[in-house]
């Protein structure tokens, strides 16, 4: 993990077409405040350059990919990753125990720091969806299931909303790490996310990193949201 950051627990999703402005944001904020979230669409658009150039600047880069492949193909794109040197990864725990388990080796082989995160169930997905393509189980017990699953195989985390982390923790190691998206300060407009938290809720909940997009990156001043989220949470620290 970095050196260069106070550890800051705020990830911004840089959910922007273009690196120019996913750069531009970068150049308000410092390492110290924050982590930066590249996804699939800056990503598709701009590439391994777009992980270098934040990277150079001293951010940490959570590469939001979601791998979901053969064992052997996600192995190979977490060494690809690991040598471009992003600080977390993530990928679906659906793609069962021995993808996640060649995940998990593929990170060790590489011999770099990287925090490999398995994502459960969509959020977007309900059970009717779930249904449709062949799950019975309650949403809940799926995440719960596919939590424990990532734990076993060696992932260090999930990606969860802040509300489930409390029901997860009982059942998982105590190092494992929780990242949470769905937040929003309080009296902000909750736009097309449906279960929202404040940060403050977030971090007392136990997440460990808080995703954070819109708030932050459309604010009028995007370094004072972020100062202001961080100092709601700052008294706030994880069991
Ligand atoms: O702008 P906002 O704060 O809603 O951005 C949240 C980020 O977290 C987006 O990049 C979104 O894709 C991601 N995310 C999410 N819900 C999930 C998983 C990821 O909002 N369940």
């Amino acid at each position: 993990m970095s050196k260069a950051s106070a550890e800051p627990r705020v990830v911004v999703a840089l959910d922007y077409p273009q690196a120019e402005q996913a750069l531009a944001f970068a150049d308000q904020v410092t390492p110290s405040l924050c982590r930066v979230k590249v996804g699939k669409e800056l990503f598709t658009r701009a590439g391994p350059a777009i992980v270098q150039a934040l990277a150079e600047r001293g951010f940490d880069v959570f590469l939001d990919l979601k791998f979901h492949d053969i064992p052997n193909t996600v192995a190979a794109a977490v060494r690809a990753a690991a040598d471009l040197g992003v600080w977390m990864l993530n990928v679906h725990a659906l793609g069962g125990p021995r993808m996640l388990q060649a995940a998990s080796e593929a990170r060790q082989s590489a011999g770099r720091e990287l925090l490999l995160i398995g994502v459960t169930v969509l959020t977007s997905m309900d059970t009717e969806q779930l249904k449709a393509v062949g799950l019975q189980a309650p949403p809940a017990a799926l995440v719960a299931q596919l939590a424990a699953l990532s734990a076993e195989h060696g992932m260090d985390g999930v990606v969860c909303s802040a509300q489930e982390v409390e029901v997860l923790r009982g059942n998982l190691p105590d190092a494992f790490v929780y990242v949470t998206p769905g937040i929003r300060p309080a009296g902000m407009q909750a736009g097309d996310q449906r279960r929202i938290v404040t940060p403050r809720e977030a971090a007392q909940a136990g997440a460990s990193y808080l995703v954070v997009g819109r708030p932050v990156t459309q604010a009028d001043d995007p370094c004072q949201a972020l100062l202001t989220i961080n100092a709601e949470i700052a008294d706030i620290r994880t069991a």
